[in-house]
């Protein structure tokens, strides 16, 4: 998701007590809990787009942290603008790329992290770039806490299929899987939606999810 450059969004972004001040990133490892001021678990989802998945997580799970991380400027405005709507305590946002997540989370800092509707990169020369492929998920392996779980929605098949044959030679199993999300009442009960979730499903496309751990 790309908007078109917004003026002034990186000022706002500079400003905002809801991002994490991009020369402070690096003094974040390890350092989560005192953020937040308190010991709950940490959640992270990559590639948020405007938010509406951690937003709505983040008011349904005050005893849990939440932190959305988007590349863009221009997309990020758009969680933040939520969050002057409707501000949460245990929700804060970083504009970075996720190539760099290790500079900015300690060793299984993490509880859980969530992929949704990430970019497919079709073109396999660009596969690395992909947020499920195998080098992120040696990214993902150093942040997460062991046994813990990484959750990914789609509805690009061929990126989910790409995605599962990725966790073999990463090393990672899957919990679940499933093809399409939307038919299952019980791995349904709970799902909060993207906004790519809601476009999507609405044109009829099968929602795939899986949930991995290692
Ligand atoms: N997760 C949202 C949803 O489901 O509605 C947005 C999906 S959108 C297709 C993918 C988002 O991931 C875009 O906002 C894009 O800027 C962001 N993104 C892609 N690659 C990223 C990276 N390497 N680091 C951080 N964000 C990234």
């Amino acid at each position: 998701m790309r908007l078109r450059n917004i003026t002034g969004s990186r000022e706002v972004i500079a400003h905002s007590p809801y991002v994490v001040k991009e020369e402070f990133l690096e003094q974040c490892p390890g350092t989560w809990h005192d953020i937040f001021g308190n010991e709950h678990p940490i959640y992270i989802e990559i590639g948020m787009g405007k938010g509406k998945f951690i937003h709505t997580n983040a008011k349904q799970h005050p005893d849990i942290n939440y932190v959305g991380i988007e590349k863009y400027s221009s997309v990020l405005l758009r969680a933040i603008q939520k969050m002057e709507q409707e501000e949460l305590p245990n929700l804060k946002f970083i504009r970075m790329d996720a190539e760099d997540i290790v500079k900015v989370f300690g060793k299984g800092e993490v509880d859980k992290i969530y992929l949704n509707f990430s970019d497919p990169w079709p073109k396999d020369r660009h596969a690395k770039r992909r947020l499920p492929s195998r080098e992120f998920l040696a990214r993902y392996d150093e942040i997460l806490k062991p046994g813990s779980r990484l959750e990914f929605k789609t509805d690009n098949r061929g990126l989910f299929d790409f995605a599962v044959e990725e966790l073999e030679p990463a090393g990672w199993k899957a919990e679940v899987i499933t093809y399409d999300l939307h038919a299952d009442e019980e791995l349904l009960q709970g799902n909060v939606m993207t906004e790519y979730e809601e476009k999507f499903s609405a044109m009829g496309n099968a929602i795939c999810k899986y949930v991995i751990y290692r």
